[in-house]
């Protein structure tokens, strides 16, 4: 017997009258049990007996799994130093051996304190800057050029804790660039999968030109589908004639898609042509109504 499901099918024992309205095979008594394939009767839960109960037992199993899960995350989950700031100010800095400089703040309160352990085992860029002899390593400072204070925030909270506080586009498409230059996986892929969401006919092609720009490959493929859906709009838009000016190769690449899709949809209704023609053939010698 299958754990997955509980739904079920309905199956005839005896052939239903030719004249029912919704053809063969409907409004019996003995239904068939999808899991295990065994007949049995109506007014059970859906499935058989023994299907029903152990898909209880595997949901017990479950919700206990999830519970053991969420103990585990909350005993693993490291204090990220914006939680600590937060708390209130600690004189260790919760024993911290490096700094993050924002933007244009040298020695400013524009910075964050971290860990070299958990910024090195998130990042193999932090991993390499602070493994060698690197000035980073030696001063215990690490310069972060061209982000602002709120995102560097964002940033190593992310790296402690995988979650990302307040989300909206603008903090995506910012943590989406770090998660890029430090190869941040989870997190670039945590962006993409926002911005991916929010994807509409006005911002599909920005977003396409950003994706590409950064190497964001779900991105890209997510803003180029609702591009090539809606070429007629898209071209009339000002961005693309900005686009047209400013970075041909983003709009080269959307044509080279757009073509390669034409000539795909045109193979696959050319190849499927033969197929249709046979089941029209077909359902004709069945003398039914609709096909
Ligand atoms: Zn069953």
């Amino acid at each position: 017997m299958s754990r997955a499901s509980l739904s079920s099918s309905l199956s005839s024992t005896e052939p239903s009258s030719p004249s029912s309205p919704f053809g063969r095979g409907f409004v019996e008594e003995i239904m068939k049990c999808v899991s295990c394939h065994e007949d049995y009767k109506l007014g059970n839960a859906g499935t058989c007996k023994e299907c029903y109960e152990e898909a209880s037992e595997t949901k017990e199993d479950l919700k206990r799994e999830i519970e053991d899960l969420k103990s585990k995350i909350g005993f693993l989950r490291i204090c990220s130093p914006i939680d600590c700031n937060n708390n209130g100010p600690s004189s260790s800095n919760g024993f911290t051996d490096v700094v993050l400089i924002a933007s244009g703040e040298e020695d400013g309160d524009a910075s964050v304190h971290a860990h070299k352990a958990v910024l090195a085992s998130r990042s193999p860029v932090f991993k390499a800057m602070l493994e060698n002899e690197m000035e980073e390593s030696r001063s215990g400072k690490i310069k972060m050029s061209c982000v602002p204070y709120d995102v560097l925030q964002s940033f190593v909270h992310f790296l402690y804790t995988a979650e990302v506080v307040s989300m909206d586009e603008q903090i995506a498409s910012d943590l989406l660039v770090l998660a890029d230059k430090y190869q941040v996986k989870h997190l670039k892929a945590y962006c993409e999968k926002f911005m991916s969401s929010k994807l509409n006919i006005e911002n599909a092609l920005m977003r396409f030109a950003f994706a590409s720009q950064h190497n964001a490959q779900d991105l890209l493929a997510a803003s180029l589908s609702i591009i090539i859906g809606n070429m007629d709009k898209i071209t009339k838009r000002v961005e693309y004639k900005e686009l047209v000016e400013e970075d041909p190769r983003v709009i080269v690449g959307i044509f080279e898609a757009y073509l390669a899709k034409q000539v795909n949809t045109a193979a696959s209704n050319h190849s499927a042509l033969p197929n249709k023609l046979a089941s029209v053939a077909h359902a004709s010698t069945r003398d039914l109504p609709f096909f």
